[in-house]
């Protein structure tokens, strides 16, 4: 039976959400709300949305899901504004926002059970960009997707919600929203606050030593990419999610006191265990693959040190899909590198194995 989706915020996140689930379902109707005029007409020109409107009741009744994609303060506005609005029975009322516990709390407390099925969502993927302009509809593949349920959540809600996303490719995940927030302080939002101190303290220091800036290298810019992102995003979700930030910064601030101590100490060997912990954790723990996703089907390839290998390789896969490269440089000396390939199927792996076996010399190896 066909939908009627009602994509709250047109954003980044709401229109490449839009762009996937037309993917999937293509005789959907898909409409949208956005507060200023430009995402709109973007939207409504590339075809995101059927139809828009400025005015969050225009389609709220006709809606069958309704999925907020806007900052957080303003999902809990809505949610509160949406109880105040005739919608259809048994909607599926979600968001999008990067924080889970404050917007589930909102929900239970603005929403009637039994009427309105509520459940959290976070894609966990997203960029720097914003606005329509930046939709993509490859935006979310093999991210997780997060779902937190609330006491609004009925049997059939998840089942239902990930069936409606399936032109997303996402992985969805189920899990508490407190969880959600405690997991997401220490793995986003505390290196989103060291990443910006970082840069805030290499600002600082640079005024009396102007080489600051010239030397910082590769290693610096991995630490404080991140300290790029969007202020208001990110000071929203620092009050949203206050006591877990605070219990990590308060652990965080216990480490870096031990390792003053053990420098102020000499103490060569706790400091040889401090890095040696850090290396094996970081290899353990898989940190390099994509986003924490596993890799699919890895192709490994060992690669001389010569001009144009890595192009080579690529062309001869032209036409499959491939997920990630990485070339992996600690090994043996007589090869630069071994480039691991991940694909999405067991098939790209196998067409592109034998591909690779045929027309190279390169030795190959399969995980
Ligand atoms: P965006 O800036 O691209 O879009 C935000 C949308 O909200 C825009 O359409 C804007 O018009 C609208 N909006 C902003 N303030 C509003 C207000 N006061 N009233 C009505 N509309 C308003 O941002 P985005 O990246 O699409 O983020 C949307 C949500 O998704 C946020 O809750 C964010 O926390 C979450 N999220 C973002 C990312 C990311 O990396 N960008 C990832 C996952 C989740």
């Amino acid at each position: 039976m066909t939908k009627t989706i009602y994509i709250v915020g047109l954003g980044l996140i709401g229109s490449s959400l839009a762009l996937g689930i037309r993917r999937g379902h293509p005789d959907y109707r898909i409409v949208g709300y956005n507060r200023g005029e430009q995402s709109r007409q973007i939207a409504l020109r590339e075809g995101i949305v059927d139809e828009a409107t400025d005015d969050l009741s225009h389609f709220a009744a006709e809606a069958d899901v309704i999925f907020l994609c806007v900052p957080i303060r303003q999902t809990i506005r809505f949610l509160e504004e949406l109880s105040t609005l005739p919608l259809k029975e048994q909607v599926i009322v979600t968001d999008t926002g990067s924080t889970k516990k404050a917007i589930v709390e909102a929900a239970e407390t603005y929403l009637s059970a039994g009427k309105i099925s509520f459940v959290g969502g976070h894609p966990m993927a997203g960029s720097h960009k914003t606005g329509a302009i930046a939709a993509d509809v490859h935006l979310f593949e093999n991210a997780y997707y997060i779902l937190t349920p609330s006491r609004l959540t009925q049997l059939d809600t998840i089942p239902c919600l990930q069936e409606i996303l399936s032109g997303l490719h996402a992985r969805f995940i189920e899990i508490d929203a407190g969880e959600h927030d405690r997991v997401t302080s220490q793995v986003s939002h505390f290196p989103h606050i060291l990443a910006s101190s970082l840069i805030n303290q290499a600002g600082a220091y640079r005024q009396d030593h102007p080489f600051t800036q010239h030397f910082a290298a590769g290693g610096f810019r991995d630490m404080t990419r991140i300290a790029e992102s969007e202020p208001g995003m990110w000071t929203s979700i620092l009050l949203t999610n206050r006591s877990s930030i605070i219990e990590r910064l308060e652990e965080f601030r216990k480490r870096l006191k031990h390792v003053q101590h053990i420098i102020e100490a000499g103490d060569g060997d706790a400091i040889w265990q401090f890095f040696d912990q850090g290396r094996k954790l970081r290899k353990e723990m898989e940190i390099h693959k994509r986003a924490g996703v596993d890799s699919f089907y890895d192709l490994f390839i060992n690669i001389p040190d010569q001009e144009d290998t890595i192009l080579r390789i690529l062309e001869l896969l032209r036409g499959i899909s491939v997920v990630n490269i990485r070339i992996n440089e600690d090994n043996r000396s007589d090869i630069h590198g071994i480039l691991q390939i991940t694909f999405k199927t067991k098939g790209d792996l196998e067409r592109a194995e034998g591909i690779i076996r045929n027309q190279t010399s390169y030795q190959v190896f399969v995980d």
